[in-house]
């Protein structure tokens, strides 16, 4: 038997090609999205991580290596954001979660 994977902040079960995986790589924490207007509350009230990292890798992106917001340079401090969208994975990374939670708040990608 599986856990399901679960919005870190509604609770909504989410299939795996469905929705948003955040991980901090370096602090091995993962949280989860139903939709990316999710992040913002969820950041707001102080980011609650859960262990471990998700159980899909991110793609290999050139993108991922500058903050999708603020286009600093990243290290392995850095938090990645993937979009599951059927078999698409969809990268995106950031300098802090406050930053993911501009991005998100702002619209993502899609702005
Ligand atoms: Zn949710
Ligand atoms: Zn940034």
């Amino acid at each position: 038997m599986t856990v399901a994977t679960r919005c870190s902040w509604c609770g909504a079960p989410l299939e795996p090609d469905e929705g948003y995986r955040a991980a901090e790589i370096a602090g091995e924490r993962k949280a989860a999205f139903c939709r990316l207007e999710h992040v913002v509350p969820w950041a707001m009230h102080g980011a609650h991580w859960e262990a471990g990292l998700p159980d899909e890798p991110a793609p290999p992106d050139p993108a991922l290596d500058r903050c999708s917001e603020c286009d600093a340079a990243l290290d392995d401090t850095r938090i990645l954001l993937v979009r599951h969208r059927g078999e698409h994975l969809v990268g995106d990374a950031f300098c802090g979660a406050e930053h993911l939670m501009l991005w998100a708040r702002a619209g993502g990608r899609y702005r």
